[in-house]
């Protein structure tokens, strides 16, 4: 008998009550008591629904408070220093994740990035050269405690040794982090005896580092750590890899003695044939089939024909599982009424992907219920819908898409002859002040968008109040004597959400959020067709702003790439096309706001970077298409128009011959918070185009003083010609407050005019 199980369940909640109680219990409105309430009754109904869709094992340990990683640190005793005097485990859980500022000082929070390439955040545990490891109270204990008592049959999930290492920093003096493996080793090893005195069957450890390209030190690491944790382990050791493939990486861990593997069968589907063929038959594999990183219905009859004959080989020893942990989709696609029957039910989130996994292993066993059998009548009929319904293809758009040429992604000239162009329409300043695109999104602002939503507001009194508010916002920046403005996005609920409502082949859902870290969740729209734009989206708004002022007003569009890789999509289409189709709804909305007198358009990506994928050899591929897709919607204007780029924090080290071939005239970073490290890969590689310094922190409410402004800016004018150097925060102001954003913007306009007078 083939076997069910999963790999972890989205903790945050179907109506993110993790959220509402994390946020609470922070302001102080709820104790911890409630808040634990809160943990617990999500987990009994996580593992209730789990239970119900058929599962043979339930993920434990899959909850965590802010973050998995950082709850397996503090529970190794990973904790930095600054953070060792909180008694209190909890107290100290949050200031590790959220930093601490008391009267004795500051206490910072860990660094916080991406999980691979998903947009979940996790922490990154620190580790000094005498790291000591010893296991104190542990939250997978307590939760494994939990779901026993509740009768479950379980499964611990815990992130394994090689990925925790991995992922982590080393601090203070420099050394070898593999040299901590063996106090680690100890450490999991005092777990695992936990597991053992609680008769736990089997263990999942998640290694999703075996998806990267790994040195062989490292796996010398991988077989050294499995070959003592199997010995240790009374149970079995199943050892989940996601993300990615591992077929280079398995030779090493057929040398570990763990007795299962879990497998990725949607990210590397070429690979499932040689796997099984090459991992012993006596051994479990599991094979994740159903796609834990997006929201469609799966094809369970190609499905069911890729795995009949794995059953066929290894019986009791197949698993079958979502290909990684939910916690990268939203719950529940039943309760998303607002979509249209047909489309609703193309998706399957947590809840449904789990009835699909049940329902593949039942058709395997030959055990199919009245249920089971009607999913796969519903998915062979969904399949065939899919692919011929005309809101999936869009002749007009596959047509375009054909008749891009390498002309259309180009420039009419080249930068040096645009920028002299530029500097006689445009009239600006040395040292150009300008800002992100966001003002503040005051309780006003929501209040009236909700109230357009609930149908209390009509659209023209919600379109009349967004005026005011843009009238409002240019009458400030005027005051402020910034030199480009903006329309400051009232309008946009979020950056990618916001276009997600106005592009044809996207919907918006409901309750699709999902947690990108702490108590952070984001909402991706849902790509599922050909992507058209039906009409312009933000020219009314970038027109009637640049209608109240003499001064620049600069659009602002979220960019391709941004919208792809911040959105669910298809899988259909190769990303490459799908960018393009995006690409081209985004450069007719360039040609618009140009043709409406808009002189300078930014385009958004901050996620460019963030797409890169996890393999080496995937990763040109990726660049190219992604760099072509901006190029093509930013590069059909005239040569007098200014396009500008924002990219928010990143690592453009390996990237930036990308992002010189981007070609905007103008891009934002971050400059202020990495002490203007950012800046020397542009200064290495000689970055030909107009850089726009980040030179404040918008994250933190702390009003920048004047002089640390202009001692950035003396800095960078002594490594860049001052005409290509502009003046703006760090990033968007909707988070902030319009007091301290004031006081910032009047300190840095202060400190562009200083800088001014000294060349
Ligand atoms: N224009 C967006 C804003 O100002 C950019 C946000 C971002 O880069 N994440 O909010
Ligand atoms: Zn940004």
């Amino acid at each position: 008998m083939a076997l069910a199980h999963n790999l972890g369940f989205p903790r945050i909640g179907a109506q993110r009550q993790l959220k509402q109680s994390l946020e609470a219990f922070w302001r102080g409105d709820i104790s911890q008591t409630e808040l634990q309430q809160t943990g617990a009754a999500l987990r009994h109904q996580h593992w209730q629904w789990q239970q119900q869709a058929g599962l043979d094992l339930l993920p434990v340990g899959d909850f965590a408070w802010y973050d998995h990683v950082l709850q397996l640190a503090q529970s190794f005793g990973v904790v930095p220093s600054r953070h060792q005097s909180i008694e209190q485990p909890l107290a100290q859980l949050f200031a590790m994740a959220r930093g601490t500022s008391n009267d004795t000082g500051n206490a910072a929070a860990l660094e916080m990035t991406k999980w691979f390439d998903t947009n979940y955040h996790y922490l990154v545990p620190e580790l000094e050269i005498d790291q000591g490891f010893s296991l104190q109270s542990s939250s997978l204990i307590e939760q494994v405690d939990e779901a026993l008592e509740q009768g479950l049959d379980i499964k611990p999930v815990v992130v394994g040794p090689v990925t925790f290492l991995w992922l982590s920093k080393c601090v203070g003096e420099q050394f070898d982090k593999l040299a901590l493996l063996p106090q680690l080793l100890n450490a999991y090893s005092q777990l695992l005896q936990q597991l053992n005195q609680r008769r736990c069957g089997w263990v999942q450890i998640d290694e999703p580092v075996l998806s990267l390209d790994l040195p062989e030190s490292w796996l010398h690491a991988l077989v050294t750590s499995y070959q003592q944790l199997t010995a240790e382990f009374e149970g079995r050791v199943l050892v989940a890899n996601y993300f990615g493939g591992l077929a280079d990486k398995l030779t090493w861990l057929n040398q570990t003695g763990v007795a299962g593997l879990h497998i990725d069968a949607v990210r590397a589907a070429d690979e499932v044939q040689a796997i099984a063929i090459q991992w012993p038959a006596d051994k479990v594999l599991s094979i994740g089939v159903v796609d834990g990183r997006n929201v469609w219905r799966a094809d369970l009859s190609a499905a069911l024909t890729l795995l009949t004959p794995l059953h066929e080989q290894r019986g009791d020893n197949l698993w079958i599982a979502p290909s990684c942990s939910l916690l990268h989709v939203p719950v529940d696609s039943d309760v998303e009424l607002e979509l249209d029957d047909e489309l609703r039910g193309w998706l399957a989130f947590a809840r449904q992907k789990l009835s699909e996994v049940v329902a593949l292993t039942r058709a395997l066993n030959g055990c199919q219920s009245f249920t089971d059998r009607a999913l796969f009548t519903d998915s062979d009929q969904i399949q065939r819908q899919r692919a011929h319904s005309s809101r999936v293809l869009n002749l007009a758009v596959r047509q375009r898409c054909h008749s891009v040429l390498p002309e259309h992604l180009q420039r009419q000239s080249r930068f040096g002859q645009r920028q002299l162009i530029q500097a006689d329409v445009l009239k600006l300043p040395k040292l150009p002040t300008t800002t992100i695109g966001s003002f503040p999104q005051t309780a006003a602002i929501r209040q009236n968008r909700a109230a357009l939503k609930n149908g209390k507001l009509s659209q023209p009194d919600y379109d009349a109040f967004i005026e005011a508010e843009i009238a409002d916002e240019i009458k400030r920046q005027q005051q402020l004597d910034l030199d480009v403005l903006v329309h400051g996005e009232p309008e946009r609920n979020d950056m990618v959400e916001y276009f997600g409502e106005h592009l044809q082949g996207v919907a918006v859902s409901q309750y699709g959020w999902v947690q990108s870290y702490g108590s952070r969740c984001v909402k991706p729209p849902l790509v599922y067709g050909d992507v058209a734009r039906p009409q312009a989206m933000t020219v009314r708004w970038s027109k009637y702003a640049q209608s109240l002022t003499d001064k620049p007003v600069k659009g602002m569009l979220t960019g391709p790439v941004t919208l792809l890789n911040w959105s669910f999509i298809r899988s259909d289409l190769p990303r490459a096309e799908v960018a393009q189709q995006l690409a081209l709804a985004v450069r007719d909305e360039v040609a618009d706001l140009e043709q409406a007198g808009i002189q300078i358009i930014q385009i958004d990506e901050p996620a460019l970077r963030e797409g890169l994928p996890l393999r080496q050899r995937d990763q040109q591929d990726y660049l190219q298409w992604a760099v072509g897709a901006f190029r093509l919607s930013a590069n059909g204007v005239a040569d007098s128009t200014q396009i500008h780029t924002h990219m928010c924090y990143c690592e453009f080290e390996d990237v930036i011959e990308s992002i010189a071939t981007l070609d905007a005239d103008v891009i934002s970073i971050e400059a202020s918070r990495s002490d203007m490290t950012l800046l020397s890969s542009f200064i290495d590689y000689d970055y030909p185009n107009a850089i726009g310094l980040g030179l404040y922190d918008i994250h933190s409410p702390n009003v920048p003083e004047v002089a640390a402004m202009v001692a950035d800016l003396q800095r960078a004018k002594q490594t860049f010609p001052v005409e290509q150097i502009w003046v703006n925060p760090d990033c968007g102001l909707k988070t902030r407050g319009w007091p301290e954003t004031e006081a910032a913007l009047a300190n840095m306009v202060a400190a562009a005019k200083q800088s001014r007078t000294a060349i």
